[in-house]
């Protein structure tokens, strides 16, 4: 569904990837991890074009990644983000963040938004918290309703971007919970993360980068037991 053929980014003289080969296919859930500078959020952010990239090619279901206008509007619905800080929009109530992108972006009536929207509020627990406004919902709740948001859009992928890292610890469970349902029921899902556990029980395949390079990928169960590369069995002695 994603395919990523021999990217480099650079940000002026700094290479921030190098030569980055991935496939992701449909279905599949797949752990990007690292140490901090190595590239995971550069890389998310080239596969829905929030960066471009110098050389190589990415596609979507085939599609090579637009440039601008409305192709590019389509192609952030089809790969929807999921970020750190969930970026909600503030004056609006949870449902109206979620139904914005349908109606606007995808030509949804409201009717037939609001009901999709309390339906995936409800899928993420929040049935109750439709008419709240984001300052009054917990970090976690906020979470839920930005992945409600992402959902809504019926993204062909969704990229994850340290989803749980902003949460106080209590919260993160409540969000890992939404993220393997949504494994479960088979969304593509790449998913930058530190929770281990999750990237170990839930994923695919584990994504491993190092200074802008992918070092290691594989089973997520042989890749913690038995890790091939030294930077890989150096990365995880100092996490695990
Ligand atoms: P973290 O775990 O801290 O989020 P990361 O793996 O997501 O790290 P990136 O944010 O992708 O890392 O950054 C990779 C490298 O590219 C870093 O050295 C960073 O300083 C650099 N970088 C990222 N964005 C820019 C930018 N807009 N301009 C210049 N350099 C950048
Ligand atoms: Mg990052």
């Amino acid at each position: 569904l994603i395919s990523v053929r021999g990217v480099d980014k650079f940000f002026g003289d700094f290479q921030a990837l190098k030569n980055i080969d991935l496939d992701i296919h449909r279905g599949e859930v797949v752990a990007l991890i690292g140490a901090s500078g190595s590239g995971k959020s550069t890389l998310c952010r080239c596969l829905n074009r929030l960066e471009t990239i110098t050389s190589g090619e990415i596609t979507i279901d085939g599609e090579r990644l637009p440039e601008e206008g409305k192709d590019l509007t389509r192609l952030r619905a089809d790969v929807g983000m999921v970020f750190q800080s969930f970026n909600l929009f503030p004056h609006l109530k949870a449902v109206d963040n979620v139904t914005l992108g349908p109606r606007k972006v995808r030509g949804v009536s409201k009717a037939e938004a609001d009901k999709q929207a309390l339906e995936l509020l409800e899928r993420v627990g929040l049935a109750d918290k439709a008419n709240s406004l984001p300052t009054a919902l917990s970090g976690g709740q906020q979470q839920r309703v930005a992945i409600a948001r992402a959902l809504a859009m019926k993204p062909k992928a969704l990229l994850f971007d340290e989803p749980t890292s902003a949460l106080d610890p209590e919260v993160i469970n409540e969000v890992l919970d939404v993220m393997t349902e949504l494994a479960e029921a088979g969304m593509t899902m790449l998913v930058v993360t530190h929770e281990m556990g999750f990237a170990r029980h839930v994923c695919d395949r584990v994504v491993y980068m190092d200074r802008g390079e992918i070092v290691e990928q594989g089973d997520p169960e042989e890749f913690f037991t038995a890790p091939r590369s030294d930077r890989a069995k150096a990365f995880l002695s100092k996490i695990l």
